[in-house]
């Protein structure tokens, strides 16, 4: 079957709660695409960073295959062999002393806002079901109702209510707006350390540091979203360390699986994370072996790799040379390790079109809003494919996307 055919089964038979560039791709290996048509592309996508190791990483598939036929699940009702070494593993990288597993970003999300809940009423004394979670508007953190309860883009909430109650809202950036919502049923404060989603926005300098000051003297859980900004990313392991700080509640997900498997997990201390009793929260699939297996492959590679130090520098030469793009619909170039976004001024042309553009010159890349491109390549992009996209996002950057060209 042909794209077209592939584009409309999709359409015909799929509910519609996304809006994917026309193309379909059949296969991929390290920082490559191809088409059913036999097309090669670049992904600098990164299914939304997930893809850190690039696709289909040799030593990852071999691992998943291997583990594939010998033990998938268990459920959580019986041990594996593999649980208990990802979890020693996954502590020890990440300096934390309890994790806990489950599959997708948002479940981890969830089970942050649980163990807070938790705390707020054990160790914090908060009352009963009064507890309060400060969140910044334009956040992005899933898709449960819960969380859209707490999200400012009106798209993502607007027929979904009722709500989930307990979270306050304050603009991103601004430490001083944290401090002021502060209340004595304040138990957690819950930020991304870059707002991927809402286009790449870093917080101003010494942002973190000054929500950690903030959250000690006032008894009040620092709880990281680093979904998207972990595990090497930004260019360091954690986004966290640019500013030499430690949350108390570190979410992870995307990258954690490889990029081949739905990995999430939560990291805390002991008087966090080890509150929750036998039965109060759980997941059938969280924890499974294979899950395992591939998380603790993917955080060798990384580490093994040093993709932390390659997104910095790799990023650091794709912002430099987005920068020398000459278009003056450019408004900024941003972003930290290989996590960076252009952003256009509102006009004639938006990014979707740039995209399509893009996607004509051998770019995959996608849109967030209307103005912002996002480019987050597998962090095992060589120098080499930096500079070839360079070229190639320049071409379709400096053409007018409105000029019909193909
Ligand atoms: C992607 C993402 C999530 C949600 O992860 P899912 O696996 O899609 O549920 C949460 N937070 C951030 C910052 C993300 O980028």
């Amino acid at each position: 079957m042909d794209s077209n055919q592939l584009i409309n089964m999709a359409d015909l038979f799929g509910a519609h709660n996304y809006k994917p560039l026309p193309i379909v791709i059949s296969r991929a290996l390290g920082v490559w695409m191809w088409s059913v048509e036999g097309e090669k592309y670049l992904d600098m996508l990164s299914a939304y960073s997930a893809v850190s190791l690039g696709h289909c990483h040799p030593d990852l598939v071999s691992v998943l295959s291997d583990q594939a036929s010998k033990l998938c699940i268990t459920s959580r009702a019986f041990h594996s062999d593999q649980l208990g070494q990802f979890a020693k593993e996954l502590c020890e990288l990440t300096g934390m002393t309890m994790m806990l597993p489950m599959n997708t970003g948002a479940e981890a999300v969830e089970t942050a806002i649980k163990s807070a809940r938790k705390w707020a009423y054990i160790k914090k004394g908060i009352d009963l079901d009064q507890a309060e979670i400060i969140c910044c508007r334009n956040n992005f953190h899933g898709r449960t109702t819960t969380i859209v309860s707490f999200s400012s883009d009106d798209l993502c909430r607007k027929y979904f209510g009722p709500f989930t109650p307990g979270f306050v809202l304050v603009d991103y950036g601004d430490a001083e707006a944290i401090a002021k919502a502060i209340t004595p049923q304040t138990c957690a404060v819950l930020v991304e350390p870059i707002q991927g989603e809402a286009g790449v926005l870093i917080p101003p300098n010494g942002y973190l540091k000054e929500l950690r000051r903030i959250c000690d003297e006032n008894n009040v859980l620092l709880m990281l979203d680093e979904i998207q900004t972990g595990l090497g990313r930004c260019g360091k392991l954690f986004a966290y360390e640019h500013e030499d700080i430690v949350p108390d509640v570190l979410i992870l997900g995307k990258a954690l699986g490889g990029g081949i498997y739905p990995v999430s997990a939560v990291l805390a201390s002991e008087d966090i994370l080890g509150l929750f009793t036998p039965g109060e929260h759980g997941s059938t699939f969280g924890g499974n072996p294979l899950a395992c297996a591939c998380a603790r492959e993917a955080i060798k590679i990384i580490v093994r790799e040093k993709l932390p130090q390659r997104a910095q520098e790799l990023g650091e030469r794709l912002q430099n040379g987005l920068r020398k793009i000459n278009n003056p619909q450019i408004k900024e170039v941003r972003g930290k390790g290989l996590l960076t976004a252009v952003e256009f001024h509102t006009g004639k042309t938006n990014a979707r079109q740039y995209c399509h553009r893009l996607m004509k010159n051998g770019i995959l890349a996608k849109e967030t809003h209307e103005t912002t491109v996002r480019f987050a390549p597998p962090l095992v992009i060589t120098e080499d494919e930096i500079d070839w996209a360079l070229d190639r996002i320049t071409q379709a950057f400096q053409a007018d996307p409105n000029d019909s060209v193909g």
